[in-house]
């Protein structure tokens, strides 16, 4: 369906087509309704299918420019999302007299306080940034009829939860909700639905893993090898932008001080750097001044880079959704993607457990360690209470 078709007014429409919005994807074109009609909603879609549009589009429409209020809240859990977010909302909003605005950690309180006295119509925050407003009496939500979480299943999780309770009991009327996301294990949809009232529900993931455009490939080595492999793969592949995610902080430290002399037009960003510093890679990894950007799970959800072609998992990340959020950087709107990560001998349960969830069929650079663990159980099996003989390399020749 065109967006053309929907009675969108046409000063966001000619605005949505010179963007190149023309057809409304899957989950714009399913949740558009429910949003115009005023319903909660709990919708979930792959990452990089357009979540962003689905909930900006109708939310412009519900904002009454004469009222000078904040009349749309959108919540995400990152500072850059934040920026990514209203910029957005900024484009689809330029030939209507909507006024959007983000709060978020590290950024200059004077400028906040000042256009927020303003008006602002749509403001979109981080958690920390809008409780520290909300504490000292800077923000009014009486006029807030829409609430959004966005990547509403990290802002469910336990260390943010009370905040973002807090924040949404500070609505004290009726209003809507809404929460979108690409992931959302069974342990927080209980608490999604606390927060909704009467929702509708919309899920477009797919018993397959998601998105489809996106190759999963896996290397199984030894921890001391990874840089050596990693550079030999790089070199192998053609690579427009890379993404390499790591667990922890220090080792983005240390792997960017390890690599950087291999590698041109490297940098690298985690929660550690000043706001200025991450502002300033985030934009000029965007706009691809940046080719490799190695990353802790800051950079994990929701960004879009259009252009990333290949994500690295340094480590294995910690859970299922963390493995759908970062290798989701590439492969969006139905383009082309690689995902590498790279598997140590201790990683072997979670990596089955992964493969079973998301369904994954995973290529193996080199050996596959869950054919030769596999191979060896049934030979124990076979071989019944005869003393363990680790795997040799030589089995076959060896029956
Ligand atoms: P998600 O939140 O689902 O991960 P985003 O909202 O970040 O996805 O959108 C992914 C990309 O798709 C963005 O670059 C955005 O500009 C583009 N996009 C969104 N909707 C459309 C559309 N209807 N037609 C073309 N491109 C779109
Ligand atoms: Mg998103």
């Amino acid at each position: 369906m065109k967006f053309s078709e929907l009675d969108i007014p046409s000063n966001i429409l000619e605005t949505l087509d010179k963007m190149g919005y023309d057809e409304m994807t899957p989950v714009q074109e399913a949740t558009y309704p429910i949003i115009s009609e005023g319903h909660d909603l709990c919708a979930l879609a792959e990452t990089g299918s357009g979540k962003t549009a689905a909930c900006a589009i109708p939310l412009i429409q519900k904002v009454d420019p004469a009222l000078n209020a904040i009349q749309g809240l959108v919540i995400v859990p990152t500072r850059e999302l934040c920026i990514q977010y209203v910029a957005e909302i900024h484009k689809i909003a330029a030939k209507t007299d909507v006024v959007s605005f983000a709060v978020y950690g590290g950024f200059d309180k004077d400028i906040d306080i000042a256009k927020l006295k303003h008006g602002v119509h749509i403001l979109v925050a981080t958690p920390g940034r809008l409780l520290d407003y909300l504490y000292s009496g800077i923000l009014s939500f009486s006029h807030v009829k829409c609430a959004i979480l966005d990547e509403a299943d990290e802002l469910l999780k336990v260390g943010f939860l009370e905040d973002i309770e807090f924040i949404l009991s500070c609505i004290l009327h009726k209003h809507q909700t809404l929460l979108f996301s690409a992931t959302m294990p069974d342990d927080i949809k209980t608490l999604a639905h606390d927060c909704l009232r009467d929702p509708r529900h919309i899920s477009l993931i797919a018993e397959r893993p998601a998105p489809e455009s996106i190759e999963h490939y896996f290397a199984y080595l030894h921890p001391k090898h990874k840089q050596t492999e990693l550079i030999k793969y790089i070199k192998g592949e053609d690579v427009k932008q890379m993404l390499i995610f790591c667990n922890a902080r220090h080792m983005v430290d240390k792997l960017f001080h390890d690599i950087r002399k291999e590698l041109n037009s490297i940098e690298y960003i985690h929660a550690g750097l000043s706001q200025e510093k991450r502002s300033s890679i985030f934009a000029r990894f965007k706009t691809r001044k940046v080719r490799y950007l190695i990353a802790s799970d800051v950079a994990g959800r929701g960004l879009d880079f259009s252009h990333v072609s290949h994500v690295v998992n340094w480590n294995l990340p910690r859970g299922s959704e963390q493995y759908t959020h970062r290798t989701g950087r590439t492969g969006r709107m139905g383009r082309k993607g690689k995902a590498l990560t790279f598997i140590t001998k201790n990683d072997i349960p979670n990596l089955r457990e992964l493969i079973h969830k998301k369904k994954i069929t995973p290529c193996w650079i080199g050996e596959d360690p869950l054919k030769v663990t596999d191979a060896h159980q049934k030979r124990k099996k076979r071989m019944g209470k005869r003393p363990f003989r680790p795997y040799s390399g030589n089995e076959s020749k060896n029956p």
